[in-house]
Parts: structure tokens; C-alpha cells; sequence
């Protein structure tokens, strides 16, 4: 007879998330409908909710700290606040300062609006709050609604989905110095094909630059879409989107290429 799995040292399991302290953050601001829509998500599954986001859209900060300014926190209720900085900042104040009397016991970051897919994890700020969330020691999980530009989001998609596909993680576990990144694709909640556990992808495309004049005269560029022409290597998270299942994806903090590592020291030693 097997019972439930014994916790392994090392490993973030939380059978009963009905008690936890849950933090929410995201990239896209304080305003943002993903961050409603997680806080919704979070809602479901525990009473203790605290959202602390950044006061203005982060999407591309990355894991950056803001080192050369003051941070101002917005208090908008006891367990809503703004702050006038990045993802990472946000997480560091609202362990370190805002809740240090009783930590979370789990990060939730996002809904972001749009996809964090193969290389996009690098960039992101969803990804960076959960990357900062592990760092402490926290379980973290990155949540993304995938879209495009000629419809409304899906948020809903998104609020059905998320709730027992957390609940199910949070029971399984997985080891510290991992996130969990999940990416809903682009379809209405019933016809989510399902759940996979997939590897992260390569876009195939690059990025597209615009150039425009400012109203001087002068040229100025945007960064705009990032290409992604097929993205149909099997098993991954561009895959899985595309074909209507929820990916989900174990991000490692340690960028090592351990296979590189032993050809290289014995190259480097002759
Ligand atoms: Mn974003």
C-alpha cells in the first residue's frame, strides 16, 4: 500500500495550501488584469493573500534591482501594496520588510499577459520574481496567459485552469533552486487540451526593430515583436502552447552547462 509521498530534504511540498501565506506579484503593475486574475487564483486557495507589484508595467526588466534611487511602497490596503520598482524589488521588500514578521509560504507570479516561452525567460519579470522567490528559499511558480494581438486576452482561461493545477504542484513538490514556469495557451478554458511538463524552447525568429521619427525629426527605435516562426520542436514549451496544453516547465537557478564544464577543464589544463 503506498501513502502520500515522504518529503524529501531539499524539496518544497505543501500538501494544504488552504493555510498558507500566499504573495502575489507580477511585471505588469499594480493595475494590471493578470494581477486581479491571480489574486482571484490565490483567493481559491487560501485566505492569507498578500499582493505587493510594481507601481508601472515591468514587462523586460528581467531580474534587475533598483540600487540607485529610494523605493516608495503604496499602501492600498493592509495587504495590497505598490512599489516604485522592478519585480525583484518588489519581493525583496515584501519578505525582507513588509512581512518579515511571517513569510510566505509560497510566491505566485503573474497572470502576465502574453507567453514566457522559450528564450523570453531570460527577459522577463514574471520569471524574475519567481527566480528572486527561490532564491529565498520560497516555492515559486511563474504564471503566463499566452494572446495575441487580435482578440481579448483569455484571462479566464487562465483563473480556471490555475487553482487545481497549483494545488497539484504545491503536493508534488520539487526541489529548492527550482521554479515552476506554466504558460496557458491562447484557447478558451474548455478547450485546453491538457497539462505538459516540457523543456524550454528556442524561437526561431528575432526581433524586430522599428525605427521612427520622433517630432523633431530625430530617429528614435522600438523594440518590437519577438519572431517565432515554428515553433513546433516536439515537447517543448513553444509546443505545447501552440497545440493547446498548459506547460508547464522546472526552471533551474544554476545556468551551468554541466557538459561542458569536464571537455573544457582538460582542454584548458594541456
Ligand atoms: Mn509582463
Amino acid at each position: 500500500m503506498s501513502g502520500p509521498p515522504t518529503p524529501r530534504a531539499g524539496v518544497h511540498r505543501i500538501a494544504d495550501l488552504s493555510g498558507a501565506r500566499i504573495l502575489v506579484t507580477n511585471d505588469d503593475g499594480i493595475h494590471a488584469p493578470g494581477l486581479k486574475t491571480l489574486e482571484a487564483v490565490a483567493r481559491t486557495l487560501s485566505d492569507d493573500i498578500w499582493v505587493v507589484a510594481p507601481e508601472q508595467e515591468q514587462s523586460g526588466a528581467g531580474h534587475s534591482l533598483t540600487l540607485s534611487r529610494p523605493l516608495r511602497v503604496r499602501h492600498l490596503s493592509e495587504r495590497r501594496h505598490a512599489v516604485t520598482g522592478t519585480p525583484t524589488d518588489c519581493v525583496l521588500l515584501a519578505v525582507h520588510h513588509l512581512l518579515k514578521d511571517r513569510k510566505p509560504d509560497i510566491l505566485l507570479s503573474g497572470v502576465n499577459r502574453g507567453g514566457n516561452l522559450g528564450e523570453d525567460v531570460t527577459y522577463s519579470g514574471t520569471i524574475a520574481a519567481a527566480m528572486e522567490g527561490t532564491l529565498m528559499g520560497l516555492p515559486s511558480i511563474a504564471l503566463s496567459q499566452c494572446c495575441s494581438g487580435d482578440h481579448p486576452v483569455k484571462w479566464h482561461t487562465a483563473e480556471d485552469h490555475a487553482p487545481a493545477l497549483i494545488r497539484r504542484l504545491a503536493a508534488i513538490g520539487w526541489p529548492h533552486g527550482v521554479l515552476m514556469n506554466v504558460n496557458v495557451p491562447d484557447r478558451v478554458a474548455a478547450s485546453v487540451a491538457g497539462t505538459r511538463v516540457v523543456v524550454q524552447g528556442q524561437r526561431a525568429g528575432g526581433v524586430s526593430i522599428i525605427e521612427q521619427q520622433d517630432p523633431r525629426g530625430r530617429p528614435i527605435c522600438w523594440i518590437g515583436d519577438f519572431a517565432s516562426h515554428h515553433p513546433l520542436e516536439e515537447n517543448t514549451d513553444l509546443w505545447a502552447v501552440a497545440h493547446g496544453y498548459i506547460s508547464v516547465t522546472p526552471l533551474h537557478l544554476d545556468l551551468t552547462h554541466q557538459a561542458t564544464c569536464g571537455p573544457l577543464a582538460q582542454a584548458l589544463a594541456d
